[in-house]
């Protein structure tokens, strides 16, 4: 029998079982072993097992999907792998005495999908495991995402994924929350999670818009924890913060993941600075307006290309032209989908988030910055003040926008 941490519905763990179900592998030695801390650097390749990484559980020999879908039998465990399509279990759920699903590999979040799916949307109540290349550092995750059982890898040590359970906030309640606009900071968390993993599994490339604001490091946050596969990229002005800069490769690191930058063309801001100045933007609204075309339109037209979807941080509070912000979208110029998972959120939720996760912030907004966009055009704002007095402050509030969010149709 493996070694199973299983979950109560107030997120107390139990361990049970012991004998390792596969041998320990050796751990691998890295080329340069023995020379201090540049071994921790070294990532040792993974490669994903050939087959599943299960063949059987407690009952007996695990079905895959199609063999449960060809001959039921009741009492039966099948094991899911990332590439199955979990909607054809609707309406086939009777019967099914464990679902499980199986990790191949570190980094594929599908797992995660096919849960939040089986709950949320089909329904299931039943026991659902989490197999293969899971660990302790998951635990929470895969618990918040439906899993009430997890078969913890062969060289995992019981203690660390107990431990993790004693930071759930948010026990798996399929139903619990509703009303968007009251829920309360769990919820809210839970809320995004779920988000997150709907448009992880609706769109096969989608990406989030980080402007490394606040708000999108929350996201981003989410995003890693979960292990979504949602790419990450900024829109490199030319024109940012040095403090912003920088928490481009604080959060790389700090979760492991990339961000890609993208940069306006060298020609268009040369032929823009000897037409109207390096600050020419200040001069009115349509240089104002060309500018941001070039160093921002452009450059997310370019990284938009090809893909089927794209988040941002926006929320409504942020200002008059975003009061009607809707949570999901139609990008009507590109006919994409577009979503603002945060639009109801307030700046409390944001930095109560923030807090809660231990989520790396841009360090202009301990200097009175509330939204942080270009160097030239953002300033710090007084306690109380519109959060969006800081940005292009010269213009009517109307026009305060950078063309990045136009050509939306709210569903
Ligand atoms: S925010 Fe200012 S500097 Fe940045 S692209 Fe727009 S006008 Fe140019």
């Amino acid at each position: 029998m493996t070694l199973l941490l299983s979950i109560n519905a107030d997120g107390e763990g139990r361990i049970s079982g012991a004998t390792p179900e596969r041998a320990v592998p050796p751990r691998p030695v890295p080329a340069n072993d023995g020379h201090g801390d540049v071994r921790k650097k070294i990532v040792p390749i993974v490669r994903p097992p050939a087959g599943p990484s299960a063949t059987a559980w407690e009952g007996g020999s695990y079905l895959t999907l199609a063999e449960w879908l060809d001959a039921p039998k009741p009492g039966s465990a099948i094991l899911l792998q990332p590439a199955d399509d979990v909607r054809q279990l609707a309406d086939r759920l009777d019967g099914l005495a464990l679902i499980a699903v199986d990790f191949p590999r570190i980094g594929d979040g599908r797992g995660y999908t096919h849960a939040f799916f089986l709950r949320e949307r089909l329904g299931y109540k039943g026991p659902l495991r989490a197999l293969g290349a899971v660990t302790a550092d998951q635990v929470n995750a895969l618990a918040r995402v439906g899993f009430d059982s997890i078969s913890l890898r062969a060289d995992q040590l019981a203690d660390p994924a107990e431990a993790a359970l004693h930071t759930f906030t948010v026990p798996y309640q399929g139903g619990v929350f509703r009303g968007r606009d009251t829920a309360n900071l769990k919820a809210r968390i839970r809320l995004l999670e779920l988000d997150l993993a709907e448009v992880a599994r609706r769109h096969e490339s989608p990406a989030l818009a980080s402007s490394l604001s606040a708000e999108d490091m929350v996201i981003t946050d989410a995003i890693a924890r979960l292990g979504l596969p949602i790419d990450i990229f900024t829109l490199d002005t030319g024109r940012l913060h040095a403090e912003t800069l920088a928490l481009i490769e604080v959060t790389a690191a700090r979760y492991g993941i990339e961000i890609t930058r993208y940069q306006p063309e060298a020609d268009a801001v040369a032929k823009y600075v000897t037409t109207y100045g390096e600050n020419g933007f200040y001069d009115g609204v349509a240089q104002r307006k060309e500018c941001c075309a070039i160093r921002k339109v452009k450059p997310l037209a370019n990284a938009l290309a090809g893909r089927d979807a794209w988040l941002t941080g926006q929320r409504r509070e942020q200002g008059v032209t975003r009061s009607a912000l809707g949570e999901r979208e139609n990008d009507e110029e590109r006919g994409i989908a577009k979503y603002n998972p945060l639009a109801v959120w307030s700046w409390a939720d944001v930095l109560a988030y923030a807090a809660h996760f231990d989520v790396p912030m841009n360090a202009l907004y301990a200097r009175g910055y509330v939204s942080i966009g270009c160097e030239p055009c953002t300033k710090a704002v007084r306690p109380g003040e519109d959060p969006r007095a800081g940005r292009w402050w010269w213009e009517n509030q109307e026009s305060r926008e950078c063309g990045l969010h136009t050509n939306v149709k709210t569903n």
